[in-house]
């Protein structure tokens, strides 16, 4: 028998190459926009056609190449980046593996003008599917123009295997936010069939951040330092209470290269304990430099896998770092029990005495006393309340505030706002609206889809509805029927004619303004969470109602008896607990 093997031709090769780096057309738009960061532009203009389907053009102004590194460049392992095996240690360039403009140009039509600063003329290279059809000189501005069209043409099985338009654009346009995230200085644009969708002008990362995500963003986030001898994070991560149900925006960079790791995002979460509940994704925005040296990109044909020589050490400082900006910058609620100057009210009648201002002390780490007090108090029964506010799990039993009949409940409510109350040695003050609006979320979410109890009512609550409200409201219409309402629109006007058994007509207009006039309402995954919120503070008690002795026993019981007794469904701090050695300090 004679031999078999052989090896393959250059264009099948760059072919099955081509399957890894090339996997739709996203991939193409990443190696594209890297190429030309790498070529130094600080001018990056994207176009798009059909989802990137029929064309996808990009556009930079960096410094081009000559004739011959042009038609060199789409040459297998041909790579301007790095030359010994040495260089693949010390990477800062996106590209090194000089396989992207092969592997693309096997399975696609593409067009390239390239021109230097040097050189009077510009090169023109057609290629398609490999095969070089011609090469020629060009007036043509210095940087490089590449256009790749017809995707996989050649490769009907690869054509067949894209998903929709919507899907494919939005691969597009998260690898469009990944490098212009990354990326802060360059100006960026991107056209999709004729329409721009975005124009960015080269600025620092969080004016980046509202310029992609928008002003939803703005007062949101929480800047990240920290430097250690093994890493520098930076970066900013959203405020506890703008945390989501659907995983938005969550990025990691490493040496300015977007990457995915379930390893770091553990270490994000860790962080996030407690100030969030368990289904909601904070917005994180982390950026690390790492000596080169100490990490491994080459792991995976497109780069967004790395490993990480120290890894353990990242994590255990990136949780440091979150947890310290989020302590620093006092992201629970302002109003803080933790400053304000406890003899005011005892002194209030003297006219002349001016409230002092509320202090931030920014550099007051909340979770640091936490901690140690965490390790000094374990009693048998459930140690204070700064040990409960770290487990997740553990609380005052609800029957501890429920043994009414043998020493009632010490209750007071002070200035129709907070309820004073008392538990073991800790002095509770507790936020009368909030705790309300969490027993109220916590029952309307247990009755959504239950056929909800409804009350019809004897004259409708009529509302005008723009076009966009009444958008809003026919969206979310299958969540409010859900919770027990029941309307009609009628042109533009909205006729509510019954609502949820436990509210109340006079709560109604606030409910739809309220609702209407938010931005994320029902674009979330869970849209009837998110009406239960709106509902909850609508029907909740509000500051400056007064409240009998039962009343607060209840509301206080029933507060504690929940899964979710520290923050309310917006996020704020419900309560605060002032430990028996603190009040005696404060007397000191
Ligand atoms: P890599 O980026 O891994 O080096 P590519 O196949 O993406 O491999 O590109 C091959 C080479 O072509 C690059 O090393 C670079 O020298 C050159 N090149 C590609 N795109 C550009 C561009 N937009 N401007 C200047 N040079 C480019
Ligand atoms: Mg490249």
């Amino acid at each position: 028998m004679s031999d078999v093997i052989r090896l393959l031709p250059d264009h099948v090769a760059n072919q099955i190459a081509a399957g890894e780096v090339v996997q739709r057309p996203a991939s193409v738009v990443k190696e594209l926009l890297e190429n030309a960061i790498d070529a130094g532009a600080n001018s990056i203009k994207l176009i798009v056609k059909d989802a990137g389907r029929q064309g996808i053009e990009v556009i930079d102004n960096g410094v081009g190449m000559s004739g011959t590194d042009a038609r060199m460049a789409f040459e297998r392992h041909a790579t301007s980046k790095i030359s010994r095996t040495e260089d693949i240690f010390q990477i800062r360039t996106k590209g090194f593996r000089g396989e992207a403009l092969a592997s693309i140009a096997a399975v696609a039509q593409v067009d390239l003008r390239t021109r230097r600063e040097t050189e009077e003329l510009g090169t023109h290279i057609v290629i398609h599917g490999g095969e070089l059809k011609s090469q020629e000189p060009v007036v043509t501005p210095v940087g490089t123009m590449i256009s790749v069209r017809n995707l996989f043409y050649n490769v009907p099985a690869r054509r067949n295997f894209l998903k929709s338009n919507q899907v494919e654009l939005r691969h597009i346009l998260d690898e469009f936010h990944r490098v212009a995230l990354a990326h802060e200085s360059i100006d960026f644009q991107l056209i999709s069939n004729d329409v721009e969708v975005f124009r960015l002008t080269g600025t620092h990362t969080a004016q980046r951040i509202l310029h992609i995500f928008g002003k939803k963003m703005q007062g949101q986030l929480v800047p990240v330092n920290e430097e250690t001898d093994v890493v520098k994070i930076t970066g900013f991560i959203g405020k506890p209470e703008s945390a989501k149900k659907s995983r938005g925006e969550q990025f990691f960079f490493a040496n300015n290269r977007f990457i995915k790791s379930g390893y770091l995002h553990k270490a994000l979460q860790h962080a996030f304990e407690n100030l969030i509940s368990p289904g909601e994704h904070p917005a994180y925005f982390i950026f690390l430099e790492i000596d080169p040296e100490k990490i491994d990109i080459n792991i995976h044909p497109t780069k967004t896998e790395i490993k990480f020589e120290d890894e353990a050490a990242i994590y255990g400082q990136l949780r440091a770092a979150v947890k310290h900006a989020l302590g620093q910058y006092q992201v629970t609620p302002a109003l803080d029990f933790d400053r304000p100057d406890w003899d005011i009210p005892i002194m209030k009648q003297n006219r002349d005495l001016k409230m002092p201002e509320i202090q931030v002390d920014r550099n007051y780490n909340p979770f640091q006393t936490e901690f140690n007090l965490r390790g000094m108090t374990t009693p048998g029964a459930g140690g204070t309340f700064h040990h409960y506010e770290l487990e997740t799990h553990a609380k005052p039993s609800p029957e501890l505030f429920s043994k009414a009949e043998e020493t009632p409940l010490k209750v007071m409510q002070w200035q129709q706002a907070y309820l004073i109350t008392e538990y073991q040695d800790d002095l509770l003050l507790i936020d009368q609206h909030r705790a309300h609006q969490s027993v109220l979320y916590q029952k309307f979410i247990k009755s959504k889809n239950k056929n909800a109890l409804s009350q019809q009512l004897l004259f409708a609550i009529e509302m005008e509805l723009s076009h966009n409200e009444k958008e809003k409201i026919k969206n979310s219409e299958e969540f409010w029927i859900g919770y027990g309402f029941d309307f009609v629109i009628d042109e533009d006007l909205l006729m509510v004619n019954a609502i949820p058994g436990d509210m109340q007509s006079d709560m109604i207009l606030p409910l739809f303004q309220d609702f209407l006039s938010s931005d994320e309402a029902i674009s979330t995954t869970d849209p009837a969470d998110e009406l239960a919120k709106y509902m909850a503070k609508a029907a909740s008690i509000k500051k400056g109602t007064r409240l009998g002795v039962d009343q607060m026993q209840h509301l206080v019981q029933e507060l504690f008896a929940l899964e979710q007794f520290i923050y309310s469904p917006f996020g704020k701090r419900i309560f605060k607990s002032i430990n028996l050695h603190e009040i005696s300090k404060f007397l000191d």
